[in-house]
């Protein structure tokens, strides 16, 4: 059986690059070999074990490389074409998919929800920090990448700008808004210039790292906070002459930052949460207006899919957004054990890594 190379979850603290069989692939499936691939602060979860995944699995789930084979009922696509897959690859029929939440798809569920269950990729099924991954359910999540694009243009697209943006759009973003983004890491970023994209007028963001927040006026903040100097909610009321904001993005998974965001909210604002938690969440009396004050708060999973793939490749392709100057290291598929040293420890200032055979 022909080998290949993969980054395994053994245990936590332990994620190591070895050989295992290229994937076989059923009808609807196609197998792709991966020209560039990247880790995500959610494998930093899984080596750390504060996220559960099977011994063994291959971790990665943001995939761009080549199809290498199609299932035999996969039409519409050909072998050698480049190709993307979103971090989330839903079935496309389950009740969840029909309902438009693709992220939570649960086609062999009662009721056809499962929380989280579009994530397939290095969570319940092999990912794609490897030579070769299989695609499930191809003709609903391979989106083609225009010519023109090179891979490290679309790096973000599965999962970190799909995430990103979601937290404006989630958030209804409209024009003229104020928004406040809350962690200015490569998903805050990416809500940032989403945030921008989607109309807003003025973007106030939060990090405590210079030169994230560099990085973010680049991408669209209109004013930065550095919570290292000053108090994010008191900088923001005051920037927004204690109005608050329309719209404030949670991009950390914080009880601090969630609260923070709860605070500059002006009545009837909404808190966009886009950080994964580990840990219980309490709301406080006043911000919350003691449930009267209009407030919304959504939660949102990456959206996945071709078309929300095809949307993302349009915004970089016409221009209105470059996401590159977020890749800024770049490793072997050989060397990916000292990239997850490098990435888990945010060190060199690290924001992704581009990973290639
Ligand atoms: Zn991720």
């Amino acid at each position: 059986m022909p080998k290949m190379k993969a980054a395994i979850f053994i245990k936590p603290g332990r994620i190591v690059l070895d050989e295992k069989p290229i994937p076989d692939i059923g009808p609807l499936d196609a197998l792709v070999r991966i020209t560039t691939t990247t880790i995500c602060g959610t494998d930093i979860h899984i080596l750390k074990g504060e996220y559960p995944v099977a011994q063994g699995l291959t971790i990665g789930h943001e995939p761009v490389g080549v199809i290498e084979k199609l299932g035999s009922s996969v039409t519409g696509f050909r072998e050698g074409q480049r190709v993307i897959a979103g971090a989330i690859t839903p079935s496309g029929h389950s009740s969840a998919c029909l309902c438009g939440c693709l992220s939570q798809d649960g086609p062999g569920e009662k009721h056809g929800f499962k929380a989280i269950g579009g994530w397939k990729f290095g969570n319940t099924i092999d990912g794609c920090q490897a030579e070769f991954v299989r695609v499930p359910d191809a003709m609903i999540n391979l989106a083609p990448v225009p010519g023109a694009l090179t891979d490290e243009q679309v790096l973000m697209c599965p999962d970190i700008m799909s995430t990103g943006f979601s937290g404006a759009e989630r958030g209804g973003v409209k024009i003229g808004d104020t928004v406040a983004v809350f962690a200015q890491g490569p998903i805050g970023l990416c809500a940032t210039a989403g945030a921008k994209l989607s109309g807003a007028t003025t973007i106030i963001t939060v990090d405590g790292v210079l030169e994230r927040l560099a990085m973010s006026r680049s991408l669209g903040a209109d004013h930065t906070v550095n919570f290292h100097e000053t108090d994010p909610v008191a900088e923001i009321m005051r920037l927004t002459d204690g109005r608050g904001v329309d719209v404030a993005i949670e991009a950390l998974g914080a009880q601090s930052t969630f609260e923070s965001a709860l605070r500059v909210l002006r009545p009837g604002g909404t808190l966009s949460s886009l950080g994964v938690y580990s840990s219980d969440l309490t709301i406080s009396l006043g911000p919350f207006g003691a449930g009267l004050s209009d407030l919304s708060i959504v939660t949102t999973l990456c959206p996945g899919g071709k078309e929300r793939m095809r949307r993302l490749m349009s915004t970089i392709s016409t221009g209105r957004v470059d996401l590159r100057p977020l890749v800024t290291h770049r490793f072997k598929l050989d060397q990916i054990e000292q990239a997850y040293e490098l990435f888990g420890h945010q060190q060199d200032g690290v924001l992704k890594v581009a990973i290639t055979p």
